[in-house]
């Protein structure tokens, strides 16, 4: 299944959130789900009762849009959550959590998830001292990011940068801007991950 890349906002929309899909402005007031918050299109604001499959199917989505994963990939990272030690869900959210593309977003060097695959495909960061290119690498503990030193006045890098206090850094990075570097501290935890999500109703679609 091919990548979604339609309207942006318009996803949101359509699951009923906010997936931060658009780097800053999703910090503002221009964000169009604050302004618009119900499903676009002529009938968006009626009111329709869902299925519970329809719930837990739209839950699914939202998680998998969110951090722009394809449909295949993320059931697999829902079997590797099941075969893991402890609460299935909450290794679904940190597996999500620890792909190198959103440990760059969240460390601010790029503005969003989007932004921070693209720039790792075009080899921008190096992960312990080696250059990469493979946005869904898995980080783990004591990993470190840099930038690299030839990328460095990429604008993007240096716009992220100027816009990471707005949205802050989880706990489980440590990110040193002025040296372009951040740091793994720990695997995530559920209450790092503030979005709103019910990870329960996606374990419970796939278990059917
Ligand atoms: Fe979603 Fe709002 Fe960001 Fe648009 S601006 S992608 S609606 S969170």
């Amino acid at each position: 299944m091919a990548r979604y890349d339609g309207p942006k906002c318009r996803v949101c929309r359509r699951e009923g959130g906010k997936l931060f899909l658009k780097g800053d402005r999703c910090y503002t007031d221009k964000c169009a789900y604050e302004r618009r918050p119900y499903a676009p299109g002529q009938h968006g604001r009626g009111r329709v009762k869902m299925s519970d499959y329809a719930v837990m199917l739209r839950e699914k989505q939202k998680v998998r849009r969110m951090y722009g994963v394809l449909e295949n990939q993320f059931r697999l990272y829902f079997q590797e959550a099941d075969r893991k030690k402890g609460v299935t869900g909450h290794n679904l959210l940190a597996l999500l959590e620890q792909r190198l593309d959103n440990v760059i977003y969240r460390m601010g060097f790029a503005n969003s998830r989007d932004q921070a695959r693209q720039l790792v495909r075009h080899g921008i960061f190096s992960l312990n001292g080696r250059r990469v290119n493979i946005p869904s690498m898995q980080v783990k503990p004591g990993d470190t990011v840099l930038v690299r030193e030839e990328s460095r006045k990429v604008p993007v890098i240096q716009e992220a940068q100027q816009v990471i206090a707005r949205r802050g850094c989880p706990d489980w990075l440590e990110v040193d801007g002025e040296n372009f570097k951040g740091v793994v501290k720990a695997t995530p935890r559920r209450e790092d991950i503030q979005h709103p999500i019910n990870e329960q109703l996606i374990v419970e679609l796939y278990s059917k």
